[in-house]
């Protein structure tokens, strides 16, 4: 309902108001979105730093509104988390990647692993083992095609409980990635004893390689104390070739990026995958 022209509320501060409505507005949208499912997926690839093939793919939802058209992420992810609505929007993703995992296979597309972000709230709200449990049995799925990335916050809020959650999906065979990894305040000991197979390097750190020397000491740094622990690293937003030449000289393991490839829709990412297999 507009309150706008000559006749509107005057006593309201309207810029207030307006952003007021609009939240509320977006609020019923969201939910109305999770109602009709009107999420789809990108992916973008990861790859394996020395010989460049694809050993994963990050999946990524974006929002298609019926009217603003391709909204990402960071529009509304953060109204799901204070809403709540985070819970339900994160069963939709889980499934719709197990679904799209299924569909591949049908198709005859190479096995790539597919890796979800779960956020803070979801993993403590909702017990993620039971979901990716149901959801990989529905489509018929091994365990091992999924990869879940936590961010450090995560697992400090309520460390037992995490810890028991996260053994009880590593025991079946998921992955496990620690996201924006550098960020927050985890430990790597803390890390290791969680079991994390791979540390996804904030893309903040890659950026800087190559302005200062500092972004080439603080990656030397984590790489050998991942490798130590038995942990590989992937370094996320390569964007120039030449940090993508320092990390494989650094014995970074993997590699994600605009300069290896854009998120791309489920066409798409598998012509990707077909034209690194190619070369
Ligand atoms: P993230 O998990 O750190 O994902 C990486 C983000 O960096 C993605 O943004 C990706 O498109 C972008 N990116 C990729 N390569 C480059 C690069 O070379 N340079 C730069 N500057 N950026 C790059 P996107 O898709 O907008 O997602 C933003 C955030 O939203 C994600 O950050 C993640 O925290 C969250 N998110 C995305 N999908 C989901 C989801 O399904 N569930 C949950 N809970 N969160 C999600
Ligand atoms: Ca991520
Ligand atoms: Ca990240
Ligand atoms: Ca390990």
């Amino acid at each position: 309902v507009k309150t706008s022209g000559k006749n509107g509320y005057q006593f309201f501060d309207p810029a207030f108001y307006g952003a007021m409505r609009q939240r509320k507005q977006r609020e019923r949208e969201l939910q109305a979105a999770i109602v009709e499912n009107q999420f789809v997926m990108h992916y973008q690839v990861r790859v394996d730093a020395a010989t460049q093939r694809v050993v994963s793919l990050e999946a990524l939802v974006r929002w298609n509104h019926p009217v603003a058209g391709l909204l990402y992420p960071d529009e509304f992810i953060p109204l799901a988390e204070e809403t709540g609505m985070i819970v339900q929007l994160g069963e939709l993703v889980v499934d719709t990647v197990c679904a799209q995992i299924a569909a591949w296979g049908r198709e005859g597309c190479a096995p790539v692993p597919v890796s979800i972000n779960v956020s803070s709230r979801q993993f403590n709200e909702r017990d993620m083992h039971a979901l990716f449990l149901q959801s990989l049995e529905r489509h018929g799925i091994p365990p091992e095609r999924v990869e879940i990335e936590l961010t450090e916050s995560t697992m400090i809020r309520d460390p037992e409980r995490t810890s028991e959650r996260l053994q009880a999906m590593h025991a079946l065979g998921i992955r496990l990635l620690v996201d924006d990894f550098g960020t927050g305040y985890s430990s790597l000991s803390m890390l290791q004893q969680l079991d994390f197979d791979l540390l996804k390097v904030d893309k903040s750190f890659t950026h800087r390689l190559g302005h200062d020397g500092q972004g080439e000491i603080l990656f030397t740094a984590i790489i050998t104390m991942a490798h130590a622990l038995g942990m590989k690293v992937v370094a996320e937003g390569v964007e120039r070739p030449e940090q993508a030449d320092v990390l494989a000289r650094l014995q970074c393991d993997e590699l994600q990026g605009y300069y290896i490839a854009s998120p791309l829709d489920a066409v798409g990412v598998q012509g990707e995958i077909r034209r690194r297999q190619a070369a």
